[in-house]
């Protein structure tokens, strides 16, 4: 299977699966996950149409953003965030979606380009606790959203989760469905919140099933990685 036949099969699993679910068709955005693929692999998807890239090694990242020249590419850090490479991020990126600290928002904030599109980011949710020290407890976002509030240059979207893996469907809604709820709550105060950014190759059907507006797949598009 090529790269443009998977996007192909993908995007159509997609909207099946929003229709399936009373979905909005073309509410669900893919982001084609690169990390540890080629420039030329990100160039075959993007001349198939695909505008929305994930990225996790930030080094890595950048020399892809520096080689690939495309206008309109749609850059999303989906990475652990080391407070030293805030400026890095905030100047390339056009989305973070592991936002965990308030001193990294505030790094992210203070180094994005005024004459940029305050940077979009989702704040990470540790949803399966024991998996992962990434992202914050959910009974913390209330108060995470509300210390946001002060950064101008950050545009507060919505919250990113990657759950313990699982193979049983409903098992895998139940974590995503959580978050759907926070979501709701959260969007009465934060009206910027639009986005949940959760789902991947091996749980994407459950995240749209519980309102994923962003699917994060690597796997399906560019094959196993090394
Ligand atoms: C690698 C990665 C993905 C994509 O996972 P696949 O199983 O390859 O689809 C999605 N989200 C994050 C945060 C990742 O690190």
């Amino acid at each position: 299977m090529t790269i443009a036949e998977n996007l192909e099969r993908i995007k159509a699993n997609i909207d099946n699966i929003e229709q399936k679910y009373n979905r909005a068709a073309g509410s669900v955005k893919l982001i084609a996950v690169s990390k540890r693929k080629p420039a030329s692999a990100i160039l075959e998807a993007i001349n198939h149409g695909q505008m929305d890239f994930g990225e996790n090694y930030l080094q890595e990242a950048i020399d892809k953003i520096e080689s690939i020249k495309q206008q309109g590419i749609i850059w999303h850090f989906i990475g652990p965030i080391q407070s030293n490479k805030t400026t890095t991020i905030a100047k390339n990126f056009d989305w973070v979606h592991t936002v965990d600290r308030i001193k990294i928002a505030r790094r992210l904030n203070d180094a994005r380009p005024t004459h940029k599109s305050p940077l979009n980011i989702c704040i990470q949710i540790n949803i399966s606790n024991e998996t992962s020290k990434s992202g914050i407890k959910l009974t913390d976002a209330d108060s995470f959203v509300k210390a946001l509030g002060e950064f101008k240059q950050l545009n507060i979207r919505g919250l990113m989760a990657l759950p313990a893996p699982e193979q049983d469907f409903e098992k895998q809604r139940q974590p995503f469905a959580e978050l759907q709820s926070l979501m709701i709550r959260l969007q009465k105060f934060a009206p910027s919140i639009d986005t949940l950014s959760i789902g991947t190759t091996q749980d994407m059907q459950a995240a749209i099933a519980e309102g994923a507006t962003m699917v994060r797949i690597g796997t399906a598009i560019f094959g196993e990685r090394d």
